[in-house]
Parts: C-alpha cells; sequence; structure tokens
C-alpha cells in the first residue's frame, strides 16, 4: 500500500504517520526527518539544504525529489510506503506519480489530518522532538517520563528551530500557496481521505483506523473521498 500523508505543520502527520505505517506493515519516510538526518550528520546535502529547512522555506524540487525518488527506489519500500512531508507541491506529486507509475504502482490513499489554526499554534508552540530518534512530544498533552529525555532512546529533546515563531510563519505560508493544491490534486483523482485532527492522539489515530484499517463500516471510507 501506498499512502502520502498530507496537513498543515503541526497537524500530527509525524505521529499519525508512524502509527499508519506500522498497521499497514510498510515502511514511513518523512522528508523532513531525512532533511535533518542529512544536516546532523554534515553531509554535503544536509549542508546545502540548512538555510531552507531552518528557515523555514522549501527545499528546491530538484534536490528534494532526487532525495525522495533514491529513498523509495530502495527495496526497503517495494511493498508500500507511508509518506510525511512529500509531496509538498503538484509538481512533486506528479514527479511520484511518474516514479511509481513506471513501476507499475499508484499511490492508493492520500491521508489528510485536518486541524484548526488554533490547535497548530498550541502544539508547535508546546512541540519537542527526539534529537536521536525523532520522537515527538507535547509539552502538557504528551510529556516525557522523565524531563527532556526520550523515552525510546534516552536522546535529548529539543524546540525544532523551524517552530520558532518567524519560521512557522513561512512555513504556514508556504503550505498555504504550495501543498493546498496537492489536496485538491488528490481529491481529484478520488484518492483523498479527510480525517478530523483535532483531539488526542489516541482519537485521532481511532479515526484512522476507521477511515482507512477498517474503512467497510465508514462513510470517508478509500473508495468515497472526502472533498
Ligand atoms: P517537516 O518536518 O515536514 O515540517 O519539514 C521540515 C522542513 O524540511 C520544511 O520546512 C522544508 O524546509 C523541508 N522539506 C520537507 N519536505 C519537503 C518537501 N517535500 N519539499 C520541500 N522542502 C521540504
Amino acid at each position: 500500500m501506498h499512502v502520502v500523508i498530507l496537513g498543515f505543520p503541526g497537524a500530527g502527520k509525524g505521529t499519525q504517520t508512524k502509527f499508519l505505517a506500522e498497521c499497514l506493515s510498510v515502511p514511513s519516510l518523512s522528508s523532513g526527518d531525512l532533511f535533518r538526518r542529512h544536516q546532523r550528520e554534515g553531509t554535503p546535502l544536509g549542508q546545502q539544504v540548512r538555510t531552507y529547512v531552518d528557515s523555514g522555506l522549501l527545499v528546491p524540487d530538484e534536490i528534494t525529489i532526487a532525495m525522495i525518488l533514491d529513498e523509495i527506489n530502495s527495496p526497503s519500500y517495494s511493498d508500500g510506503f507511508v509518506l510525511d512531508g512529500f509531496p509538498r507541491n503538484v509538481n512533486q506529486a506528479l514527479e511520484l506519480d511518474r516514479a511509481l507509475d513506471f513501476a507499475g504502482m499508484d499511490i492508493d490513499c492520500a491521508l489528510l489530518i485536518d486541524v484548526t489554526q488554533e490547535a497548530l499554534a498550541d502544539r508547535l508552540g508546546k512541540r519537542l522532538v527526539c534529537n536521536r530518534c525523532q520522537s515527538i512530544y507535547h509539552t502538557e498533552a504528551s510529556p516525557p517520563r522523565n524531563s527532556g529525555l526520550c523515552d525510546y532512546c534516552n536522546g535529548r529533546l529539543e524546540r525544532r528551530a523551524d517552530d520558532e515563531p518567524e519560521a512557522l510563519v513561512r512555513r504556514l505560508r508556504a503550505y498555504q500557496e504550495e501543498s493546498a493544491p496537492v489536496v485538491d490534486f488528490y481529491a481529484r483523482a478520488g484518492k483523498l481521505v479527510k480525517v478530523d485532527g483535532t483531539g488526542t492522539v489516541e482519537r485521532v489515530r481511532q479515526r484512522i483506523k476507521e477511515a482507512i484499517i477498517c474503512p467497510a463500516t465508514q462513510d470517508n471510507r478509500l473508495s468515497k473521498p472526502v472533498h
């Protein structure tokens, strides 16, 4: 199964991507995590994208598309994937379709996690990310057991540079201008499934389960996209 996750920064894509990938028994891949890993490891690509990522601007397509297609062409993704953060514009969506088509495959579902602007401000203002395994915490809704340390790997929890207000404004603008049309792109293709992303992680998880894992009893099933 090939799934892409769409939604504003802070909609909860990262958290729900990992959950959905586990349920579908396919690997997950986050373009943002991949860029941050390159930055941490100091690779040439990491240095090339640092100013874009840290300031909340989209990395140019030629870099991003090459990086993602290279990754999903590896055998680990032969049974499918859940993609978080890619595609971020219509050109990327077209290139992804083209690459899958070449391999005789297709995107099965684009999941939009829908949240209000107020929920975004709260989530991003209180988000902490493990600098080692990228697990995501919220200082109030899902705090770590030991302050400042990851429950899973004991890595240090940090605020992302691009969650700071100035970069955040740029990321929200980039979403509105570039990524909102991607939602229409998948809606027109009959592949969009929309779930309400407000409430607890568990509640959103349940909605995703009902919409994608066992959709037969639900209104927003795969065969009936929500526009
Ligand atoms: P994210 O973790 O998905 O919020 O991504 C963090 C940052 O990585 C974004 O603000 C961009 O600078 C860069 N990035 C991630 N995915 C993409 C993409 N598909 N296209 C361009 N830039 C991206």
